[in-house]
C-alpha cells in the first residue's frame, strides 16, 4: 500500500501544478462590475497583472459613484489607461468627464456613435438631468476586428450596429467574456426606437457575430444580469 500510495499523490500534485499554471499564464484578466445611476446601468474596470485598466462604459452619476470607483482603483493600486465606450448613449458616459480629469485618460469609441456625445447635452436635459458633464470628445476610435491592447491583456472589439450605429462589443477570448453593452440582454435585445436605431440590423448582427462565439462565453450586458451565449441561444424569444 505505501508503495502505490506515494507515486498517486505526486501525480496529483503534478496536475494541481499544471493546472494551477496554466490557469495563471492564460486567464489574468480580472473585472469588477458597477451598477450606476438611475439607469442602473453596469460599468465595467477591467484589469491585469500589469495593473493597468480600462474603464468600459463609466456610468458612474452621483458622487458616492465616484468614491466606490476611486476607492477600487485605489486598493487594487490600478492604473486606469482609456475609456472604453460600448456606445455613447448618456447612462453609459455619464462618468467619462469625471474619469477622464481623475486619471488624465481619454475616451475610445466607434466613430458612427458620435453624434450621440454632441447631442449629450440635450439628451441629459430631456431626462431632467442638467446636472450630467458633458463627456470628452474621443481621443480614439476603433472599427470592428481591430485589436485593443492594455497591459498584457487584449480586446477583439466586435461592431454590432442596431442599438445604435457604433453599438460595439469587448471580447477577451482567453477567459471567453463578452462586454457588449445595450447590444444584447438575459431574454431580450437592445431598443432600436432611438435615432439611428434598426431591429432588424440589430437582431441579424447579434446571430451573425455574437452567436456564434462559444456557447459558454459569459453575457455581460450594459443593463442587468450576465448570461451566456448559449443561454441566450436557447432562450431568447428575440432570436429565434
Ligand atoms: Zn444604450
Ligand atoms: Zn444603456
Amino acid at each position: 500500500m505505501q508503495i502505490l500510495k506515494t507515486p498517486v499523490i505526486v501525480s496529483l500534485l503534478f496536475l494541481i501544478t499544471t493546472f494551477a499554471c496554466s490557469n495563471k499564464t492564460t486567464n489574468t484578466m480580472q473585472y469588477k462590475n458597477f451598477t450606476f445611476s438611475p439607469f442602473g446601468e453596469n460599468t465595467f474596470v477591467l484589469y491585469d497583472e500589469t495593473n493597468e485598466a480600462v474603464i468600459i462604459d463609466p456610468g458612474n452619476f452621483h458622487p458616492n459613484e465616484n468614491e466606490l470607483l476611486d476607492e477600487f482603483i485605489e486598493e487594487h493600486n490600478l492604473k486606469p489607461v482609456q475609456i472604453l465606450a460600448t456606445h455613447n448613449h448618456l447612462d453609459h458616459l455619464f462618468g467619462a468627464k469625471y474619469v477622464a480629469d481623475k486619471y488624465s485618460i481619454g475616451l475610445a469609441c466607434h466613430k458612427d456613435d458620435l453624434f450621440w456625445i454632441n447631442e449629450f447635452m440635450n439628451t441629459a436635459k430631456r431626462y431632467g438631468l442638467e446636472e450630467a458633464q458633458n463627456p470628452p470628445q474621443p481621443e480614439k476610435y476603433f472599427q470592428h476586428g481591430d485589436i485593443f491592447k492594455f497591459g498584457n491583456t487584449e480586446l477583439e472589439i466586435i461592431h454590432v450596429p442596431g442599438h445604435s450605429q457604433g453599438g460595439v462589443a469587448f471580447y477577451y477570448k482567453p477567459s471567453g467574456l463578452l462586454f457588449c453593452g445595450d447590444i444584447l440582454f438575459q431574454g431580450s435585445v437592445g431598443r432600436s426606437d432611438f435615432p439611428g436605431g434598426n431591429h432588424e440590423q440589430l437582431i441579424g448582427g447579434i446571430k451573425e457575430k455574437l452567436l456564434t462565439l462559444p456557447d459558454p462565453t459569459i453575457v455581460f450586458s450594459g443593463h442587468g444580469p450576465s448570461s451566456t451565449i448559449g443561454a441566450e441561444k436557447r432562450n431568447n424569444p428575440f432570436l429565434r
